[in-house]
């Protein structure tokens, strides 16, 4: 709704690119045309390296008690070689290959075929089509959100099973975790690779394309901006939200099944990881739409980033914490179990609420309250690639007011929550804060830099008005 009233002011005023004061710079919004050689570097480290860290992180919970220290001093040390690891890692399975295919396919008729009802009878609920942002071509594309329905369905079959029907274990993914990483990795490795062909050969839309000439960089960031088959199957939302993140809550029950199943009981930090981050999944397909204007929707082209990112990043490291109480049962005393729970609910208070502020002033174009005031704003504007002139407007209000990123903080706050449920005793559990604070500082700084090319000096006067980026005083 955002992108359609910016086009109608648009048009209503109809200025002409040249009485664009930022000139050609705001054309270059969205990912990168040219490649400077520290992002190359990185790309290249991540393509080598990501599966492998993915793998690492894995095998020593599987063979290692979720040591990330013993693997190495062992091979150091010369008591293990490489290929002794290796031979001890389940490989694939046709099990695996079964419940994986089933898996992906049973999400694909959820996103693909069932239209959403939930929005007819869940009051406060979006969904249905719903409208994304304008995209640098200026295009608007429509989305059929249904992802609630679809977890709902999902959970409501997954409970079915476990209480009644008993077709298969509820630790079937526990049970299968390293075979299933390799189909993950087979469909994240071939997504993005359908991905790379489609946009040189059959672009859903190619002026909403982009070309580096550098191979690795286009593999990595991807061509298309919104690659599609058919009118309606969306790459990156589903590829985002589902089969990734649906599965993130299935896994979490899946461990919590296992420690019943080894130890006669689920530990509380068992259940407050599944509680904390149940409620982050949950959060995430109730507020689908207004998911259609963040930045992996509204500014990231779909490539192996994403692509392989959301097959086998995602749940496979996000969902580190339950695998990690499977090995180690932690049973936390009262009071930091209520600390850590406090933690992990503010997080998400804060997470929810900044992103509930921007959605609101965007969708209603300023015309709301935060916190019991009208919002108070910066006007803004820019173009798009054919020179139409947008305009927008950055709200300088509510928890925008106290920094330009305080939704990273809220994130960041609940993320520590999940890791210290953990406990102390292993580094494994933690990787998830050192990886969401490296995710997102780098995105504060994505975003910022993409924002200023967007706006010139309109940003510049909005981080004068809001000069904190993540800690209001502090950063
Ligand atoms: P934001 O929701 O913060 O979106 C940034 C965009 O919002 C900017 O590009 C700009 O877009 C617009 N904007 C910036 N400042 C303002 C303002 N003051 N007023 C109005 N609009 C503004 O970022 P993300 O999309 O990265 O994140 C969304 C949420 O998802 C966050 O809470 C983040 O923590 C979470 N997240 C979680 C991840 C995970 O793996 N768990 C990964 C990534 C994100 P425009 O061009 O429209 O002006």
């Amino acid at each position: 709704m955002a992108a359609h009233h910016e086009k109608k002011n648009s048009e209503e005023r109809n200025h002409k690119s040249t009485q664009n004061d930022t000139g050609m710079s705001q054309v270059q919004w969205g990912r990168a045309w040219e490649v400077d050689w520290f992002s190359l570097a990185s790309i290249l480290f991540l393509l080598m390296f990501a599966p492998l860290i993915v793998y690492y992180f894995i095998m020593s919970c599987d063979q290692y008690q979720c040591s990330l220290t013993d693997p190495l001093i062992d091979l150091l040390m010369g008591k293990e070689h490489l290929s002794d690891i290796w031979n001890r890692t389940p490989p694939l399975t046709y099990k695996a290959a079964g419940i994986y295919t089933l898996w992906v396919a049973f999400q694909v008729v959820l996103y693909a075929f069932l239209p959403d009802i939930c929005h007819k009878f869940i009051p406060g609920y979006v969904g249905g089509v719903q409208e994304g942002a304008v995209t640098p071509a200026g295009v608007v594309n429509k989305y059929e959100i249904n992802g609630l329905q679809a977890w709902l369905i999902t959970h409501m079959l997954w409970f079915a099973n476990t209480f009644y029907f008993h077709w298969f274990s509820p630790t079937i993914i526990f049970d299968n975790w390293i075979p299933l990483l390799w189909c993950a990795n087979i469909l994240g490795y071939a997504v993005s690779t359908f991905a790379m062909i489609k946009g040189y050969f059959f672009p859903t839309n190619a002026k909403d394309c982009k070309f580096t000439g550098n191979f690795f960089y286009d593999y990595m960031m991807g061509i298309e901006f919104n690659p599609r088959v058919g009118k309606w199957f969306d790459f990156k939302l589903f590829f985002n939200g589902r089969p990734g993140i649906v599965a993130w809550t299935l896994i979490n029950l899946s461990y919590a099944a296992k420690q019943q199943e080894l130890y006669g009981q689920v530990t509380n930090s068992m259940i407050l990881v599944n509680v904390l981050q149940g409620i982050y999944v949950l959060d995430f397909f109730w507020n689908e739409a207004w998911y259609l204007k963040t930045i992996d929707i509204c500014h990231d082209h779909f490539g192996w980033y994403l692509g392989w990112g959301d097959c086998v990043w995602l749940p496979y490291l996000y969902t580190l914490q339950g695998l990690y109480l499977v090995y180690h049962p932690v049973q936390l005393g009262t009071a930091n179990a209520l600390g850590i729970l406090v933690l992990g609910l503010i997080g998400y208070y804060i997470f929810r609420e900044t992103n509930h502020q921007k959605d609101l002033f965007r969708r209603t174009d300023g015309n709301c309250k935060i916190w019991g005031k009208k919002p108070e704003y910066i006007e803004c504007s820019y173009m798009s690639v054919d020179g139409t002139k947008y305009y927008s407007k950055l709200m300088t209000s509510g928890f925008w007011g106290w920094a330009r990123h305080f939704n990273y903080t809220g994130d960041l706050m609940g993320s520590l929550a999940y890791c210290l449920t953990c406990g102390f005793e292993h580094l494994l559990p933690y990787f998830y804060i050192v990886y969401m604070t490296i995710l997102l500082t780098h995105r504060c700084l994505r975003d910022e830099h993409r924002c200023s090319s967007k706006y010139g000096k309109d940003w510049k006067c909005y981080t004068s008005a809001v000069p904190y980026r993540l800690l209001p005083g502090l950063l």
